[in-house]
């Protein structure tokens, strides 16, 4: 083989092997506490996805609350004393969970850090609180108390001790962020996956719909109960087996009733909402799911064009009328239709 040929060939086992190292089918992470998985179709640039998981960092650096410089944890460590400016997408992200805690009468509410913290719901120190030790702290889980000040992106939580918590939001704000970067780097399709808040983006190759498989919630994560068959749109789910623990018979999961300071119980094992915007469906589904079903589909009622899978303790399922689910679980039923 002459010299020329083997370096050619040589460049060109090269390309090859960059080029596979820049492609790749999807990429999984650990991010903002959860489990992230992004596929971009077909195979995706590594630098596309090195963009999304640094402004998946960049979030979770302003919006934590266990990382001591994020915004909220400044915003919480000034409870009671003064106005603290944030960065004005933290800002922004506020804003939008206090107008659903409005919305919702409370069901939904930011300040719920109080609780979180009691509780310890996911960590090693979990715990059912006494009623006393509850009590004490349910004064200070109220979103009214949260004061924002548009014109400097300044936050103030009017008494000490409260907390401010995104957990509820701020991964389906990140989903709504990577949807922009995918957008614009002109990905045809792709399938974001934030620890369960989902988004399908673009149109399948066979322009045949996306499936996207709902989470049975008395299994363990990725055994599903359906699907639903939908066009491009954001799925998130809230349940009772995100994070929970078990204590003589009883179940205590991480989303909570702050009317009562326990974990929400109306006979509701997850709400799944599907629709447009990621933010407003994470915050959507918490507040549903809080509020239970029937003060839920009031709630509902708001936003046209969301639609719902409502799973029960019963085993029983209710979807809304414009989603087409597919029950693979026999062991549930779904009882009706609604709207
Ligand atoms: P959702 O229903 O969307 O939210 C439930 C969560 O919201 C609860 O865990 C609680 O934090 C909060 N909440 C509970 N009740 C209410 C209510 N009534 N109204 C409003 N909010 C409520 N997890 C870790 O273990 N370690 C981390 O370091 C960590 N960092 C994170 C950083 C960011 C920026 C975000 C967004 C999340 C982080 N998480 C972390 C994960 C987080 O604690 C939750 O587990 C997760 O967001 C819950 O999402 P979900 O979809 O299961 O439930
Ligand atoms: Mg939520």
């Amino acid at each position: 083989m002459d010299f020329k040929k083997t370096i050619f060939l040589k460049l060109s086992l090269l390309l090859f092997l960059t080029s596979c190292s820049q492609n790749e089918a999807s990429r999984f992470e650990f991010a903002l506490g959860t489990f992230c998985t992004i596929t971009l179709f077909e195979q995706g640039q590594a630098s596309i996805y090195n963009n999304i998981f640094t402004r998946l960092n960049e979030i979770e650096n302003l919006m934590s609350v266990n990382i001591l410089s994020s915004d909220i944890s400044r915003v919480n460590a000034a409870a009671g004393i003064e106005h603290i400016q944030v960065h004005e997408e933290t800002f922004k992200v506020i804003e939008r969970a206090v107008f659903f805690a409005r919305l919702s009468g409370g069901a939904f509410d930011p300040s719920v850090g109080p609780l979180v913290s009691l509780w310890n719901i996911g960590k090693d120190n979990q715990q059912v609180p006494s009623r006393n030790e509850i009590e004490k702290i349910l004064p200070l889980i109220n979103w009214r108390n949260i004061e924002l000040d548009k014109n400097s992106n300044s936050v103030y939580l009017k008494v000490k001790g409260m907390a401010l918590d995104l957990g509820a939001i701020a991964k389906g704000y990140a989903a709504d962020e990577s949807v922009k970067i995918i957008k614009r780097s002109n990905t045809p399709r792709a399938i974001i996956d934030l620890g369960g808040n989902i988004v399908v983006l673009g149109e399948k190759k066979d322009k045949s719909l996306w499936k996207v498989g709902i989470q049975n919630p008395e299994k363990d994560r990725g055994e599903t109960i359906g699907y639903v068959q939908i066009p491009e749109k954001t799925v998130v789910t809230s349940g009772v087996y995100e994070r929970f623990f078990e204590e003589n018979g009883n179940r205590y999961h991480h989303i909570f009733n702050p009317s009562n300071g326990y974990p929400a119980h109306n006979g509701l094992l997850s709400v799944t909402l599907i629709t447009d915007v990621s933010m407003d469906a994470d915050a959507l589904s918490t507040a549903v799911f809080v509020l239970g079903y029937n003060e839920g589909i009031k709630l509902l009622n708001f936003f046209p064009g969301t639609e719902a899978v409502f799973i029960f303790e019963d085993k029983s399922i209710i979807t809304t009328q414009g989603i087409d689910f597919f029950l693979t679980d026999n062991s549930f039923s779904v009882k009706q239709n609604i709207f």
